[in-house]
């Protein structure tokens, strides 16, 4: 059987891409300006059309299910209540958690001596979170984690221990999705 050569005309496919992308161009030109203008005005007859939050001054309200970065739960005394059983470093997919357990004399018996998340690396799946059995980690709402160097995204627990106050609306939230009433 022969055959079949398709000959592709380079010149001219690359001639009707570009006419396009000029097109294209300017379309996106005329909807970006139109909703600039349109919001301009708004904001000088004082009725703005757009709700503009003055980051980092204001913070946007995040919903529930949202995934910002893994937190420890602080209990009312301050102390974390992991009880360093590894399974959140265990179903880590990434390995981004180093937990060094300990052993105390109160009733909890354990806890994490050492419990680092090493944020350059987490993808904020919330694998730790689902995987715990305390509701210890939880994923908050926070994303503003930027550092200057890679040392500085190593968050320890001092740094991870979050009052479980303010985490009350993600662990109910998980308590629902994962049917743990
Ligand atoms: S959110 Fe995912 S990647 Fe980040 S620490 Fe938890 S399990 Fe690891
Ligand atoms: S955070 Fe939860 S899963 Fe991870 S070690 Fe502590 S108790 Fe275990």
């Amino acid at each position: 059987m022969a055959a079949r050569v398709t000959k592709v005309d380079r010149d001219a496919v690359r001639r009707a891409t570009g006419t396009l992308g000029v097109a294209a161009t300017l379309r996106g030109l005329r909807v970006t300006s139109t909703h600039f203008i349109r919001n301009l005005w708004g904001w000088v007859v004082g009725k703005p059309q757009v709700r503009t939050v003055m980051v980092p001054e204001e913070e946007d309200p995040k919903p529930a299910a949202f995934r910002g970065m893994p937190v420890l739960v602080a209990l009312d005394d301050g102390k974390e209540r992991c009880v360093a059983c590894g399974l959140c470093e265990w179903a880590c997919p990434v390995d981004c958690i180093h937990i060094e357990p300990g052993e105390t004399a109160d009733e909890v018996e354990r806890y994490p001596r050492v419990f680092d998340i090493d944020m350059s690396r987490c993808m904020y799946c919330g694998l730790c979170e689902e995987a715990c059995p305390e509701e210890a980690i939880v994923m908050s709402a926070r994303v503003e984690i930027s550092a200057f160097s890679r040392a500085g995204l190593l968050w320890h627990k001092d740094q991870l221990l979050t009052p479980a106050s303010q985490l009350e609306r993600r662990l109910e939230y998980v308590r629902e999705g994962y049917g743990r009433r």
